[in-house]
Protein backbone atom coordinates (compact mmCIF):
# COMPACT_ATOMS: atom_id res chain seq x y z
CA UNK A 1 0.00 0.00 0.00
CA UNK A 2 1.33 3.58 -0.97
CA UNK A 3 2.57 5.23 1.87
CA UNK A 4 0.09 8.57 2.74
CA UNK A 5 2.00 12.04 2.68
CA UNK A 6 -0.84 13.58 5.27
CA UNK A 7 -2.23 11.96 8.23
CA UNK A 8 -6.12 10.94 8.22
CA UNK A 9 -8.44 13.24 10.59
CA UNK A 10 -10.52 11.20 12.16
CA UNK A 11 -13.55 12.42 14.84
CA UNK A 12 -15.49 10.73 16.72
CA UNK A 13 -19.39 12.47 17.58
CA UNK A 14 -22.57 11.69 19.25
CA UNK A 15 -24.16 12.04 22.20
CA UNK A 16 -22.98 12.47 25.38
CA UNK A 17 -23.28 9.24 27.44
CA UNK A 18 -23.27 7.30 24.00
CA UNK A 19 -19.79 5.92 25.36
CA UNK A 20 -17.77 8.04 22.88
CA UNK A 21 -14.84 8.12 25.42
CA UNK A 22 -14.40 4.81 26.21
CA UNK A 23 -14.68 4.27 22.44
CA UNK A 24 -11.93 6.56 22.30
CA UNK A 25 -10.13 5.60 25.28
CA UNK A 26 -9.75 1.85 23.83
CA UNK A 27 -8.51 3.48 20.21
CA UNK A 28 -6.08 5.33 21.72
CA UNK A 29 -4.56 1.67 22.95
CA UNK A 30 -4.93 0.47 19.79
CA UNK A 31 -3.80 2.41 17.18
CA UNK A 32 -1.00 5.64 16.54
CA UNK A 33 -2.71 9.18 16.86
CA UNK A 34 -2.54 12.81 17.91
CA UNK A 35 -5.33 13.21 20.52
CA UNK A 36 -6.46 16.82 20.06
CA UNK A 37 -7.14 18.03 23.71
CA UNK A 38 -9.34 20.66 23.71
CA UNK A 39 -10.16 23.88 25.16
CA UNK A 40 -13.34 24.47 27.18
CA UNK A 41 -15.14 27.01 29.51
CA UNK A 42 -16.99 24.41 31.57
CA UNK A 43 -15.12 23.65 35.27
CA UNK A 44 -12.88 20.47 35.58
CA UNK A 45 -14.52 17.27 37.06
CA UNK A 46 -13.26 15.58 39.96
CA UNK A 47 -10.20 13.88 38.96
CA UNK A 48 -9.67 15.84 35.33
CA UNK A 49 -6.52 16.99 34.76
CA UNK A 50 -5.77 20.69 32.96
CA UNK A 51 -3.64 20.12 29.46
CA UNK A 52 -5.08 16.26 29.63
CA UNK A 53 -8.37 15.95 29.31
CA UNK A 54 -8.95 19.33 27.94
CA UNK A 55 -7.51 22.92 28.63
CA UNK A 56 -9.50 24.46 31.53
CA UNK A 57 -9.87 28.53 30.33
CA UNK A 58 -12.27 31.37 31.30
CA UNK A 59 -14.09 32.64 29.09
CA UNK A 60 -12.55 35.79 27.74
CA UNK A 61 -9.41 33.36 26.96
CA UNK A 62 -11.86 31.38 24.95
CA UNK A 63 -13.02 34.78 23.28
CA UNK A 64 -9.37 35.42 21.84
CA UNK A 65 -9.36 32.11 20.53
CA UNK A 66 -12.29 32.69 18.51
CA UNK A 67 -10.86 36.44 17.67
CA UNK A 68 -7.26 35.23 16.92
CA UNK A 69 -8.90 32.08 15.11
CA UNK A 70 -6.80 29.54 16.77
CA UNK A 71 -9.62 27.17 16.78
CA UNK A 72 -10.14 24.64 13.93
CA UNK A 73 -14.11 24.54 15.01
CA UNK A 74 -15.74 25.46 18.55
CA UNK A 75 -19.32 24.98 20.12
CA UNK A 76 -21.77 26.00 22.85
CA UNK A 77 -22.32 23.10 24.13
CA UNK A 78 -24.71 23.08 27.66
CA UNK A 79 -23.85 26.73 28.26
CA UNK A 80 -20.14 25.80 28.20
CA UNK A 81 -17.96 26.50 25.02
CA UNK A 82 -15.50 23.84 23.52
CA UNK A 83 -13.50 23.98 21.03
CA UNK A 84 -10.70 22.48 18.88
CA UNK A 85 -7.15 23.72 18.78
CA UNK A 86 -6.33 24.42 15.00
CA UNK A 87 -1.92 24.64 14.87
CA UNK A 88 -1.38 21.02 16.61
CA UNK A 89 -4.27 19.53 14.46
CA UNK A 90 -3.10 20.81 10.80
CA UNK A 91 0.83 20.07 11.94
CA UNK A 92 0.43 16.52 12.63
CA UNK A 93 -1.50 15.89 9.91
CA UNK A 94 1.20 17.86 8.20
CA UNK A 95 3.77 15.53 9.35
CA UNK A 96 1.92 12.32 8.13
CA UNK A 97 0.38 11.43 11.70
CA UNK A 98 -3.21 10.78 12.13
CA UNK A 99 -5.11 12.88 14.22
CA UNK A 100 -8.20 11.84 16.39
CA UNK A 101 -10.63 14.54 17.52
CA UNK A 102 -13.41 13.85 19.77
CA UNK A 103 -16.30 16.32 19.29
CA UNK A 104 -20.18 17.45 19.64
CA UNK A 105 -22.75 17.45 16.37
CA UNK A 106 -21.90 21.44 15.62
CA UNK A 107 -18.69 21.21 15.45
CA UNK A 108 -18.41 17.79 13.63
CA UNK A 109 -20.16 20.26 11.44
CA UNK A 110 -17.71 22.24 11.04
CA UNK A 111 -15.19 20.05 10.29
CA UNK A 112 -17.03 18.45 7.74
CA UNK A 113 -17.25 21.94 5.38
CA UNK A 114 -13.97 23.04 6.38
CA UNK A 115 -11.91 19.68 5.93
CA UNK A 116 -14.09 17.48 3.93
CA UNK A 117 -11.88 14.34 3.40
CA UNK A 118 -12.51 13.88 7.06
CA UNK A 119 -13.67 10.46 8.59
CA UNK A 120 -16.27 10.84 10.68
CA UNK A 121 -17.98 8.51 12.95
CA UNK A 122 -20.92 8.90 15.18
CA UNK A 123 -21.84 6.49 18.04
CA UNK A 124 -25.07 6.13 19.56
CA UNK A 125 -27.01 4.47 21.95
CA UNK A 126 -29.40 1.65 21.36
CA UNK A 127 -31.98 3.77 22.76
CA UNK A 128 -32.56 7.17 24.39
CA UNK A 129 -33.86 4.70 27.56
CA UNK A 130 -30.32 3.14 27.64
CA UNK A 131 -28.67 6.60 27.17
CA UNK A 132 -30.60 7.94 30.61
CA UNK A 133 -29.46 4.97 31.98
CA UNK A 134 -26.03 5.23 31.23
CA UNK A 135 -25.98 9.22 32.44
CA UNK A 136 -27.43 8.69 35.70
CA UNK A 137 -24.26 5.77 36.12
CA UNK A 138 -22.03 9.02 36.36
CA UNK A 139 -22.12 9.67 40.08
CA UNK A 140 -21.28 13.51 39.67
CA UNK A 141 -23.55 14.41 37.23
CA UNK A 142 -26.78 16.20 38.80
CA UNK A 143 -30.38 15.82 37.82
CA UNK A 144 -30.86 18.76 36.32
CA UNK A 145 -27.66 18.60 33.67
CA UNK A 146 -28.44 14.69 33.10
CA UNK A 147 -31.98 16.24 31.80
CA UNK A 148 -30.57 18.68 29.89
CA UNK A 149 -27.64 16.63 27.96
CA UNK A 150 -31.03 14.24 27.47
CA UNK A 151 -32.74 16.92 25.60
CA UNK A 152 -29.21 17.91 23.38
CA UNK A 153 -29.17 14.26 22.45
CA UNK A 154 -32.53 13.68 20.87
CA UNK A 155 -31.60 16.79 18.91
CA UNK A 156 -27.76 16.00 18.29
CA UNK A 157 -29.35 12.58 16.75
CA UNK A 158 -32.06 14.08 14.66
CA UNK A 159 -29.35 16.47 13.37
CA UNK A 160 -26.41 14.08 12.68
CA UNK A 161 -28.15 12.56 9.32
CA UNK A 162 -26.12 13.54 6.22
CA UNK A 163 -23.08 14.73 8.39
CA UNK A 164 -21.46 11.25 9.30
CA UNK A 165 -19.43 8.90 6.78
CA UNK A 166 -20.47 5.70 9.77
CA UNK A 167 -23.04 5.57 12.38
CA UNK A 168 -22.15 2.62 15.26
CA UNK A 169 -24.72 1.76 17.52
CA UNK A 170 -23.06 1.13 20.88
CA UNK A 171 -25.10 -2.12 22.22
CA UNK A 172 -21.90 -3.77 23.11
CA UNK A 173 -18.70 -1.88 23.48
CA UNK A 174 -16.25 -4.51 22.83
CA UNK A 175 -17.91 -4.72 19.75
CA UNK A 176 -18.30 -1.15 18.78
CA UNK A 177 -14.64 -0.52 19.30
CA UNK A 178 -13.88 -3.36 16.94
CA UNK A 179 -16.39 -1.62 14.35
CA UNK A 180 -14.59 1.34 14.47
CA UNK A 181 -11.12 0.15 14.57
CA UNK A 182 -12.05 -1.78 11.64
CA UNK A 183 -13.35 0.93 9.50
CA UNK A 184 -10.56 2.87 10.38
CA UNK A 185 -8.07 0.39 8.82
CA UNK A 186 -10.17 -0.16 5.79
CA UNK A 187 -10.83 3.84 4.82
CA UNK A 188 -7.67 5.28 2.90
P1 LIG B 1 -18.18 17.01 28.43
O1 LIG B 1 -18.62 18.25 29.17
O2 LIG B 1 -19.06 15.83 28.74
O3 LIG B 1 -16.71 16.71 28.59
O4 LIG B 1 -18.36 17.31 26.87
C1 LIG B 1 -19.58 17.77 26.36
C2 LIG B 1 -19.59 17.57 24.87
O5 LIG B 1 -18.63 18.43 24.25
C3 LIG B 1 -19.22 16.15 24.46
O6 LIG B 1 -20.13 15.76 23.43
C4 LIG B 1 -17.81 16.31 23.93
O7 LIG B 1 -17.47 15.34 22.94
C5 LIG B 1 -17.89 17.68 23.30
N1 LIG B 1 -16.58 18.31 23.07
C6 LIG B 1 -15.41 18.11 23.73
N2 LIG B 1 -14.43 18.83 23.18
C7 LIG B 1 -14.97 19.49 22.13
C8 LIG B 1 -14.45 20.39 21.14
O8 LIG B 1 -13.29 20.74 21.09
N3 LIG B 1 -15.34 20.86 20.23
C9 LIG B 1 -16.65 20.51 20.21
N4 LIG B 1 -17.41 21.01 19.24
N5 LIG B 1 -17.16 19.65 21.12
C10 LIG B 1 -16.34 19.16 22.06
Amino acid sequence: MAARDRGRLFVISGPSGAGKSSVVRELRQRRQFYFSVSATTRDPRPGEEHGVHYWFIAPHEFEKLIERRELLEWAEYNDRRYGTLRTPVLENLELGTDVLLEIEVQGARQIRESYPEAIMFFVVPPSIEDLEARLRLRADTPEDEIARRLLIARREIAEAKGVFDFVITNDDLERCIAEVDELMSAVE
